[in-house]
């Protein structure tokens, strides 16, 4: 081992799933590595959705806070007719085909806005359109939740979890079918990068049955998707233990994640969740090669 790297094991603090302003987060790269290191962190991956554009930044905060830094994204995908989160890690970001396949993963967003605006303004909320841009900072990533900082803002709603109940889930008014990227897409941009492909806060897809579950994850083992994440912010503890189970019933490198995007909307700090259960291969042990560790100190 390289007396310069420190060593990484199943307790490393590792954070590889957050968000910046570069996609639906509310804090700068900068600012946000700046609270990871604060929060005990040793190994960044900032995930912002659909997008790479702030992964020189990212890296150059996490080396300014003596971090190792792995590059990230986080890949909106359609499978079995609904969303599914891939997170991409350690592979290079200036790769061509994972930008140009990124750049169209994000090119329908501005119609589907449009569209979620004229739901919205069915049921009376006006100019919805222009008032989640004032939130996004990156025009070719407006999401839903700059629409649900907006009603939140506008008062329709108390916090951006109730605006997504009432208006931006599947059957209310401000929801839009979208085709994001196929599964085999994101999977190959990523490995064909150099990276690895991680199954996103498996929990949360409460629309699949065990059988789609099932064929979500041998599809994405098939396609070369490797990982999965165990620990994450939205993840009950039970629900880390299944995943833990299905880790190695999937022989899946697992990560960990807080999915962070906001002081005052996330649950969870970035640094903070528990350790990754000890019988379980981390994903950073695998992409050790791809770390991207500080210069030894002068
Ligand atoms: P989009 O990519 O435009 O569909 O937006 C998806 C984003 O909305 C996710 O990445 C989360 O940040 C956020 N989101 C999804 N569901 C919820 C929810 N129930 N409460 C709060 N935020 C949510
Ligand atoms: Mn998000
Ligand atoms: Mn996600
Ligand atoms: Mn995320």
């Amino acid at each position: 081992m390289n007396p310069d790297r420190p060593a990484l094991s199943h307790v490393t603090n590792a954070d590889l799933h957050c968000h910046s302003t570069v996609s639906d987060g509310t804090l700068e790269p900068e600012a946000i590595a700046a609270r990871a290191a604060a929060n005990g962190v040793e190994l960044w991956s900032l995930t912002d959705h659909d997008e790479v554009g702030g992964q020189h930044r990212a890296r150059a905060a996490a080396h300014a806070h003596r971090m190792g830094y792995l590059a990230g994204c986080e890949i909106s995908v359609t499978f079995a007719d609904e969303t599914v989160h891939i997170v991409g890690l350690g592979f290079d970001p200036d790769d061509a085909e994972l930008r140009e396949g990124l750049a169209r993963t994000r090119g329908g967003r501005e119609a589907r806005a449009r569209d979620m605006a004229a739901g919205l303004a069915q049921v009376g909320i006006h100019g919805a359109f222009e008032g989640a841009l004032e939130y996004v900072s990156n025009p070719e990533l407006i999401s839903r939740t700059h629409f649900a900082r907006f009603l939140v803002e506008r008062g329709h709603c108390a916090d951006t979890s109730e605006v997504f109940r009432r208006f931006l889930v599947r059957g209310k008014p401000g929801y839009v079918p979208h085709r994001w990227a196929g599964l085999g897409e994101a999977v190959r941009w990523i490995t064909r990068a150099g990276g690895v492909a991680v199954i996103a806060h498996p929990a949360r897809y409460t629309r699949f049955t065990p059988t789609t579950e099932y064929a979500l994850f041998t599809e994405f083992a098939a396609h070369g998707g490797r990982g999965i994440e165990v620990v994450t912010g939205s993840h009950t503890v039970a629900e880390s233990l299944k995943y833990a189970d299905m880790a190695l019933e999937f022989d899946f490198l697992a990560s960990r994640g807080s999915d962070f995007h906001s002081p005052t909307e996330s649950r969870t700090d970035l640094g903070t969740l528990p350790d990754l259960p000890g019988r379980l291969k981390p994903v950073w042990q695998a992409l050790a090669e791809r770390v991207q560790w500080p210069d030894r100190q002068a």
